[in-house]
């Protein structure tokens, strides 16, 4: 049984994360979404709990998929699941560079091995930082979440 995690903060999860995880989902036997969050900030568990409902709800009853909060190490979290791989997203060279520093460590403190899968070109553009700038501007930002 191949368990992975995909961890993110998914503030929202876009359509980009939905094929993301879609596609690990034929490497994997299950995966583990983890939403990841800061315990020192006010206000942000509530926000947190949220989101992982709606994520939740977008892979229905799909019992491949697990969502669950987390705060701290990414790999104390995947250890938690007994995951032994971490899936991330690749859009850029910008992402690549910040990817690879991070799956550096999380391999120097640990045996998780860091699996990445680049993006649909047509979804690259896609970011949670787009898409709140579109709906705070009053944009419907609907094709851009999945359904
Ligand atoms: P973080 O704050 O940890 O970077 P994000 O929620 O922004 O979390 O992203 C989670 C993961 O999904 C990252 O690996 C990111 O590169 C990837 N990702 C985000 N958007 C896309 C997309 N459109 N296509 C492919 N991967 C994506």
């Amino acid at each position: 049984m191949r368990t992975a995690i995909f961890p993110g903060s998914f503030d929202p999860f876009t359509i980009g994360h939905k094929d993301i995880a879609d596609r690990a989902l034929k490497i994997f036997d299950s995966l583990v979404i983890g939403v990841g969050f800061n315990i020192n900030k006010p206000g942000n568990s509530e926000m947190v709990a949220e989101r992982v409902k709606t994520i939740e709800s977008i892979f229905g009853d799909d019992d491949r998929v697990k969502v669950e909060a987390y705060s701290g190490l990414t790999v104390d979290f995947a250890r938690r699941y007994g995951a032994a791989f971490i899936v991330r997203g690749l859009r850029e060279v910008k992402d690549f560079e910040y990817e690879r520093n991070l799956a550096d460590t999380n391999a120097e403190i640990s045996d998780i091995e860091t699996v990445f899968l680049t993006a649909r070109p047509e979804l690259g553009f896609v970011s949670s930082s787009m898409v709140r700038e579109l709906k705070a501007n009053g944009y419907d930002v609907a094709r851009f979440l999945p359904k």
